[in-house]
């Protein structure tokens, strides 16, 4: 097959596609995966990250059971980027939980499967021991635990994986048509934001994982789809404010909400709303963080101490049935065999995804006549292949066991190959985000090997700029570091810089308030009087793709 010709196009470079792509290169299939922005940059990106037990769906058993499933697969595949979390709900009132004693016995079905203990009740002096913030009304506590994934590693290692086992990743590149012959699907074309050309491949087969936008996609194709969109929204505070998670119903509309430690912050989310908002221009509203703070200040009553970094929003493209409460409908999926070609993911988790790659790759792979098995559940992903001792690292390497305990959390054991870079240049085990922390050698590795094009990309994988200050002080320097490894140029350098400021400040705007007024005041002189940027003049808009461009 010539470098044009695949078997199979995966659109969509989230936590679904990537798995798709994984899975079908695995089986041996020539696979092409094309995202229009970076892996992870979108509704996987504004998530909880929360491998759930599948607890909240327990009406649905065969979700809990597959959940379930999902979490002894991820335990073995990507634990190195996994953390089991404990999880405390403070009871002020029983009759707010009446009626939820089934959750105890779902959880206590699968909890040895998935390597947790049962449900503990405690006592409110237990209760207030664990967590010193909760509400001193408390009466009682209930205590168990639920794993989470870093979903942009996660993501990222898909998409290596599935490059490592012979598929081609192609990030900002948009598909813009379908090549029809007799109705079936010959190619697509697309658009490459970066380089402005438009390219075409031929494929026998197209994986539609475009999430909340893969009705539009089935509209380019000619074939109707349907979805029901859910916003949701999270608010982050500036460092890791609580000892466990939090969750309650002690909510206006007696729905659950959480605080969940989160990396080196607190995620408060999240909203669940029908939305006919354009996933592209997505903020969190003035309501939906009032409705988070109100909520979850019944049972920390100093929350609103807090300082607010930023928000965050996305869209779940849900199953579209109608007359059915939005916290009723199914998180389950569906896969539509639209029969020209196209096959659409409708619905699903970020949990889900592999089980999602595995049902759709057996179908490709029936229609191509393949029968190669699925093995994703059973080999690692990048990294996962042994445990690290950061101790010994740090005495060989002469480096901080706080940054290198971070890195673990991100490479697994491929932070050896980081570590190794050091040794020629010892100057590259200088921190350059403190907040993470990050040092220059991580910096470099990742854009020699993860191909990230742009600040947002290293933001994604290195979570460089996510922290209390929000990229005051690393920006620049991370800045100047891209531009030396890609060879960026003057415009390039300030565009990219602007570029990542615009897009933290979608997340920030919403959010101003107390204290963080005062950090934005100071990170705004900073990027004006030392960056000079409030001068600068540069045309930073990605031109959109023309017929004929
Ligand atoms: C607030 C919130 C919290 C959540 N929390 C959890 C949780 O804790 N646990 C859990 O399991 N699930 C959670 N979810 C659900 C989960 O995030 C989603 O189900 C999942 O991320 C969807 O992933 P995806 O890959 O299908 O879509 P996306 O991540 O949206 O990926 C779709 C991709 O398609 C690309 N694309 C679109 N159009 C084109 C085109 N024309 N050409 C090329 N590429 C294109 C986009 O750029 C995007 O990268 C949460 C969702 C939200 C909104």
């Amino acid at each position: 097959m010539s470098d044009s010709e695949f078997d199979v196009v995966v659109i969509g470079g989230g936590s679904t596609g990537t798995a798709v792509a994984r899975d079908c290169a695995m089986r041996g299939l020539k696979t092409l995966l094309l995202d229009r922005d970076d892996i992870a940059s979108a509704s996987v990106g504004t998530c909880a990250g929360m491998i759930s037990s599948g607890l909240k769906y327990r009406g649905e058993p065969e979700i809990v059971k597959m959940c379930s499933s999902e979490v002894v697969h991820f335990n073995h595949i990507a634990r190195h980027i996994m953390s089991k979390n404990p999880i405390l709900v403070p009871i002020l009132d029983f009759s707010t939980v009446a009626g939820d004693g089934d959750y105890v016995d779902s959880y206590a079905e699968y909890a040895e499967e998935r390597d947790v203990p049962a449900m503990l009740f405690l006592t409110p002096e237990a209760t207030l021991e664990i967590e010193p913030l909760v509400h001193p009304n408390v009466i009682a506590g209930v205590y168990y635990e639920e794993f989470f994934i870093n979903p942009f590693r996660l993501c990222l290692l898909q998409a290596l994986d599935a490059r490592r086992h012979g598929a081609s990743i192609k990030t900002y590149c948009e598909l813009v048509k379908f090549e029809t012959f007799e109705n079936e699907i010959k190619g697509i074309v697309y658009y490459n934001r970066i380089t402005g050309a438009t390219e075409r491949v031929n494929t026998k087969i197209v994986v539609n994982a475009t999430g909340p936008w893969a009705h539009k996609i089935a509209r380019l194709a000619g074939v109707p789809l349907d979805l029901r969109l859910n916003k949701g929204a999270h608010v982050i505070l500036d460092r890791r404010i609580v000892n466990v998670g939090i969750t309650t119903k002690e909510t206006v509309d007696g729905r659950w909400v959480y605080l969940f430690p989160h990396e080196n912050t607190t995620l408060l989310g999240t909203t669940a709303l029908d939305t006919w908002e354009d996933p592209d221009a997505l903020v969190a509203s003035y309501d939906e963080i009032e409705y988070l703070l109100s909520s979850i200040e019944t049972v920390i009553p100093s929350i609103r101490e807090a300082r607010i970094i930023r928000t965050m929003a996305g869209i779940r493209p849900l199953v579209p049935d109608w007359k059915v409460p939005e916290d009723q409908v199914t998180r389950g999926y569906r896969i539509a065999n639209h029969d020209n070609g196209l096959i659409s993911f409708i619905g699903g988790k970020l949990v889900m995804c592999r089980h999602m790659a595995e049902a759709v790759t057996d179908l490709v792979c029936r229609k191509l006549g393949n029968d190669a098995v699925c093995t994703t559940h059973e080999k690692p992903l990048p990294g996962n292949e042994d445990d690290v001792d950061i101790e010994l690292l740090s005495e060989e390497y002469d480096i901080k066991m706080h940054v290198l305990e971070r890195m673990r959390a991100r490479r697994g054991t491929e932070i050896t190959k980081i570590l190794e870079l050091t040794k020629d240049h010892p100057e590259w085990k200088t921190t350059i985000c403190t907040c993470e922390p990050v040092i220059e050698a991580e910096i470099r590795y990742t854009i020699r090997e993860e191909f990230p094009q742009t600040l947002n990309d290293l933001r994604r994988r290195l979570r460089i700029g996510t922290g209390p200050c929000q990229g005051t002080s690393c920006t620049f320097k991370t800045a100047a570091i891209l531009s030396e490894e890609l060879n960026l140029e003057g415009d390039d350098f300030l565009v990219d810089i602007l570029d990542f400021r615009a897009e933290r400040w979608k997340g920030i705007r919403p959010s101003m308030r107390g204290e963080q007024l005062v950090q934005e005041e100071l990170a705004q002189g900073m990027y004006s009087c030392v960056g000079n940027l409030d001068q600068s003049d540069v045309d930073y808009d990605i031109k959109p793709w023309e017929e004929g461009s």
